[in-house]
């Protein structure tokens, strides 16, 4: 283990961590396990949607040249040759002077370019009669209006989401080709923890940070599994990692990052020669916090202090797991928000503050729990904004408008 940078900035960071990210191998799955993926392949549309020229409303085809002379007090009467329902294919070509009755969603025959709504004509028997003329195409919905074959509808790199699903499923795509979701393990390190069912004894905690980073972590894409915990020791953590590392593609630990901790978290990555891409980031809350490769494995060491880890996750995890995953956005993006309450403190490093979106008067407002400090995990819950106050930054008035991650639109 060789020199390695330390204090490095938040892009700094970054780079160093995406270096070691790439979108994992695709596969195949079924439309239904789709939803949340990233498509791993331009899909081009093999076909039109709709696939045929279809009426709009229930009505009766023509022949728009048949109508020029209608008019209010001077109907055209035109011959109803057939019916045609929604799902059955016209049976005959239309001839001038015909019409056929059609259903919403019918097949508009050949010969017929244009569609009257029922309501919009008299009939009787096997005559309709219309009073305005029609343009050619007047409702009718073209073949491919929707979608166009040989046109790309989603690019690789794009989320399935619900409208994308329907649209895959338009076009008979039962089958997908997604990245692979990353395998993400959780080590909890600290002898003060216990699971989340066993009694508390006297100096202990329960486990709590870890289930809030695995749902991130899910809320990413990745598939988690929890480690379990680990006690405060450089050999136990050293097989935890190596254990957690042969199947994974990312593993978090949290605890032991901290300065005064640091010292066992890195005799355990010295002990498995692991490559430390960097120690401590320049952010408040989430400093602490190691980025390490085993065995081309990346390893994030996170805080224990659980909105420090959080915070890292959000600046550092995030990104490494949507490169993963195969998303073209990997940083969060960022919008323009109001703080609701102030902030006192001033910030010489880069600070992040937490918090909810609210809007008021249709006013985005990153919003705070009036009490907030860095072991809690309480002012975490809702929040989906990650407030930024550039190093450098003064104390910041309530309504002060700053720029927020929007960690999950
Ligand atoms: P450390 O990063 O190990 O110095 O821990 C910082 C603080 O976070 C300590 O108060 C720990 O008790 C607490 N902590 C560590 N791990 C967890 C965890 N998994 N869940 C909740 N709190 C934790
Ligand atoms: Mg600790």
């Amino acid at each position: 283990m060789g020199e390695y940078p330390v204090s490095v900035s938040l892009d700094e960071a970054l780079a160093l961590i995406l270096q070691h990210c790439a979108p994992l191998p695709r596969e195949r799955i079924a439309l239904e396990q789709a939803e949340g993926r990233v498509l791993a392949v331009d899909v081009v549309a093999p076909e039109d949607i709709p696939p045929f020229p279809r009426s709009p409303y229930d009505g009766y085809a023509l022949c728009a040249a048949d109508t020029v002379s209608a008019a209010p007090d001077k109907g055209v009467t035109l011959r109803v040759v057939e019916e045609i329902p929604a799902g059955h294919a016209p049976e005959r070509a239309l001839q001038a002077g015909q019409a056929a009755k059609i259903l919403t969603g019918a097949p508009v025959p050949a010969g017929a370019d244009a569609v009257v709504k029922f309501e919009d004509t008299d009939f009787a028997g096997d005559s309709v009669t219309v009073y305005t003329p029609f343009h050619v195409g007047e409702n009718v919905v073209p073949a491919g209006e929707d979608i166009r074959a040989g046109n790309t509808v989603a690019e690789a790199g794009t989320v399935v989401d619900s409208a994308l699903l329907g649209v895959l499923a338009g076009l008979g795509c039962a089958e997908l080709e997604v990245f692979r979701a990353p395998r993400a393990a959780l080590i909890s390190t600290g002898d003060e923890l216990v699971p989340v069912d066993a009694a508390l004894a006297p100096g202990k905690i329960r486990n709590s940070s870890v289930y809030m980073l695995m749902s991130y972590a899910r809320r990413c894409g990745a598939v988690t599994r929890q480690w379990g915990i680990v006690p405060d020791g450089a050999k136990p953590i050293a097989d935890a990692i190596s254990a957690a590392a042969a199947c994974s593609d990312v593993v978090l630990t949290t605890g032991g990052a901290s300065v005064g901790d640091y010292d066992m978290l890195c005799r355990a990555l010295t002990l498995l020669g692991a490559d430390i891409l960097f120690w401590k980031v320049r952010i408040k809350p989430g400093a602490a916090f190691v980025a390490t490769v085993y065995e081309g494995t990346l390893i994030l060491s996170l805080s224990g202090n659980p909105s420090a880890a959080v915070t890292a996750f959000f600046l550092l995890g995030v990104p490494a797991l949507r490169r993963m995953v195969g998303r073209r956005d990997e940083i969060p993006q960022r919008v323009k928000v109001r703080l609701a309450r102030p902030f006192a403190k001033s910030s010489p490093n880069l600070r992040l503050i937490p918090g909810r979106l609210e809007l008021r008067n249709g006013m985005a407002y990153l919003v705070q729990t009036e009490r907030q400090g860095n072991g809690m995990l309480h002012p975490l819950v809702g929040c989906s904004l990650l407030g930024v106050l550039p190093a450098g930054s003064p104390p910041m008035a309530a309504e002060s408008e700053i720029e927020a991650y929007w960690l999950f639109p």
